[in-house]
């Protein structure tokens, strides 16, 4: 299977070439020395805890500062990454990356967790694990404060030996997001093999809300699976008031989007954590959104 992704991707990959054959080629040239070169960065958006406000974790955001193009996101390089494999070494770099700067912002907050998108080609390697146990251990963070966020494309690929590596990491206490919940081709009975410890609700579905109603039975059906599947639940790409108090009225108790905060960089993030951290943590370790 290994060998017919990477044929398809090759195929994919000279089918670019021959569209726009220099800038393509320079382009991966450039990439690969990306990393090496310390042309990426992370930003950080905040995740919120709709009841209290409180933010305690982020969503960690790669992001490539090119020496001639300028700031590139993940959507302008990504691909690129994924067909020439060099998604892991950039994925290692952000896991590493990540787990330091939660470690730091645990110095103020300790209850801070961190999030990080892994890519499908990165979860089929048996060496994921050992990338997270290092990162953690190497940062000084508790295996439970690292979430990692897989999209439902990658989940139902995944073979069992995908299956086994997730049940692994939860063993460990790594959190397992499913990342752009409702967009995949999945049938729901994957849910119940997956390890999964949260849904993340895809923004397509929060942007038309409350007014669609289909979106809005959409965010309310997959708030209520979380609730009955024991899941936390995450609605991304909240703009708006109204999406706001629509997600709040809906059940939702955890928030990501501009109207929280955009992706910012590292200091920037940890004052929005010690200025939203609630002084008193009972009532917020009940509503189980933290750890
Ligand atoms: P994602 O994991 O679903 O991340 C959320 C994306 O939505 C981010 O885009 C974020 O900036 C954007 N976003 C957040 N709130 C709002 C909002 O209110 N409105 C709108 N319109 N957008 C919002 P970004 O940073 O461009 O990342 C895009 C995707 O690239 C991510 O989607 C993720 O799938 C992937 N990605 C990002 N960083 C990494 C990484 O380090 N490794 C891997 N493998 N993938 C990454
Ligand atoms: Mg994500
Ligand atoms: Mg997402
Ligand atoms: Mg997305």
């Amino acid at each position: 299977a290994a060998k017919a992704a990477g044929k398809s991707a090759y195929r994919r990959c000279t089918q670019g070439l021959r569209e726009s054959a220099v800038s393509r080629a320079e382009l991966i040239a450039d990439l690969r020395r990306a990393v090496d070169e310390k042309q990426l960065h992370l930003e950080f958006q905040p995740i919120v805890d709709l009841a209290t406000g409180a933010v305690r974790s982020a969503e960690a955001l790669v992001r490539w500062r090119h020496p001639r193009l300028g700031v590139l996101s993940p959507a302008r390089f990504l691909p690129l990454a994924e067909e020439t494999g060099l998604i892991l070494p950039i994925d290692r770099w952000v896991i590493h990356e990540a787990c330091r700067a939660a470690a730091t912002w645990q110095d103020h907050v300790p209850s801070a967790t961190v999030a990080v998108n892994i890519a499908a080609s990165h979860l089929r390697r048996p060496d994921l694990i050992a990338t997270v146990t290092e990162a953690t251990a190497g940062a000084g963070l508790a295996p439970r404060a690292l979430t990692l966020e897989l999209t439902e494309s990658a989940l139902i690929e995944g073979s069992d030996a995908v299956l086994d590596r997730l049940r692994q990491l939860r063993e460990l206490g790594i959190r397992i997001a499913i990342d752009d919940f409702g967009t995949g081709y999945s049938s729901l009975s994957y849910l119940h093999r997956i390890p999964a410890t949260e849904l993340k609700i895809d923004r397509s579905f929060v942007a038309r809300i409350p007014e669609d109603t289909r979106a809005y039975a959409t965010v309310e059906m997959v708030t209520r699976l979380a609730g009955a599947f024991d899941l936390s639940v995450v609605a991304e790409g909240v703009e708006t008031k109204r999406q706001h108090e629509a997600v709040v009225a809906i059940g939702c108790l955890q928030g990501q989007g501009y109207r929280y905060g955009r992706p910012t960089g590292l200091a920037e993030l940890r004052t929005v954590l010690v200025k939203a951290d609630p002084p008193e943590v009972s009532g917020v370790a009940e509503s189980g959104l933290t750890l």
